[in-house]
């Protein structure tokens, strides 16, 4: 697999990667502010393609962007074999075990549904491999899931029985087909993988009918645990280019007639952020030295290096981080620490802020 990839990836690379860039942005993109901070520039934390990625922090607002922006050109290079390909056994096997943290945000539904009812539609927007749906239906036997996004993933899972329908599309191209057919849209690590949260919501404001739910899940920007710098698994570079604090994405939904009934901290954090602070230097500076992406050659010494990380290097620094997430796991939930949030928003009527 890896040999099949490397003529795109080395002829993309050889092109010139500085096209995967927008412009630096001189404001906020949230508020206009130009008072923005510099918090780092890291490298591809996870995969090791090359390029860096500048994170930064409005003094005014609050909000952390990429900047400069990926392009939908760089986007394209910097997903291709994550979901789907090379990166998907992988993690297909991140994503496969968590039943727990999937009927947790399914339950978040429940107190406003009679018991035993549940909504009769959901969406499921940045659907992955269908792991949500398929636990979220044993808290509600009865609702009907669908999926939406743009990998193979969203299509096995109808074979697997586990969505009744795959939207394997953009979101912003299936606005005619989605609207008024969901009871529930939830969005769960999807908003800051895209261009511009406030169009999408926009946009889920338009397809929602009057008394449907929407669910959101979001890294908790504010957390002390970003104290863990380009190391913290929730800056994701180079995916994550947009990350809200909980105040303004919920002024944003009020904003949108979106009006937040429900908000998850300690409920919402999930304990990896210091063994993925632990192996994120390990991924970026000893890839697979086979690796389609990578500019240097495969040598004996760069697979002798990986196996000596990967063997005898690093498990003891992974077991340490265990031990660390799972040591403060109560500590920051009871301090409202949070790597994620979660908000549920009903739709009250229509946007006030619609142009058309
Ligand atoms: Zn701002």
């Amino acid at each position: 697999m890896f040999d099949a990839a490397r003529p795109y990836y080395q002829a993309s690379i050889a092109a010139g990667i500085d096209r995967f860039w927008y412009p630096p942005r001189p404001d906020c993109p949230w508020c206009g502010s130009p008072r923005l901070k510099h918090m780092f520039s890291a490298r591809d934390t996870t995969q090791a393609k090359p390029g860096r990625f500048v994170l930064n922090r409005c003094r005014t607002c609050g909000h952390v962007f990429q900047n400069p922006c990926l392009n939908p050109e760089g986007l394209n290079f910097y997903y291709k074999d994550f979901y789907d390909g090379i990166g998907r056994p992988a993690m297909e096997a991140v994503f496969d075990p968590r039943t727990d943290i999937y009927q947790s945000r399914a339950r978040m539904l429940q107190p406003f549904f009679p018991a035993g009812e549940g909504p009769r539609n959901w969406l499921d927007i940045g659907a992955g491999y269908g792991h949500f749906c398929r636990d979220a239906a044993t808290i509600f036997p009865h609702t009907t899931f669908d999926g939406l996004d743009q990998g193979q993933g969203v299509l096995d899972a109808v074979d697997k029985g586990w969505i009744a329908h795959a939207h394997h599309s953009w979101f912003p191209d299936l606005e005619t087909e989605l609207t008024g057919r969901y009871d529930v849209i939830s969005m769960f690590h999807y908003l800051e993988h895209v261009l511009d949260i406030r169009a999408e919501l926009d946009l889920t404001s338009r397809v929602m009918p009057d008394g449907g739910y929407l669910l959101i899940e979001l890294p908790n920007p504010e957390s002390l645990l970003r104290v863990l710098g380009r190391w913290w698994i929730q800056w994701f570079q180079p995916q994550h280019l947009h990350m809200p604090p909980l105040g303004n994405l919920l002024a944003a939904l009020m904003e949108r007639n979106l009006k937040p009934v429900a908000v998850q901290l300690a409920e919402a954090h999930i304990p990896v952020d210091m063994i993925c602070a632990a192996g994120a230097p390990f991924m970026a500076f000893a890839p697979h030295p086979g690796a389609p992406w990578l500019t240097q050659p495969r040598t004996k010494w760069r697979e002798k290096r990986f196996e000596f990380v990967w063997t005898k290097l690093s498990p003891p620094f992974l077991k340490f981080g265990y031990k660390a997430d799972a040591w403060l796991d109560p500590i920051v939930r009871k301090t409202g620490q949070a790597n994620l949030y979660r908000v549920l928003a009903r739709k009250e009527g229509p946007n006030p802020l619609a142009v058309r």
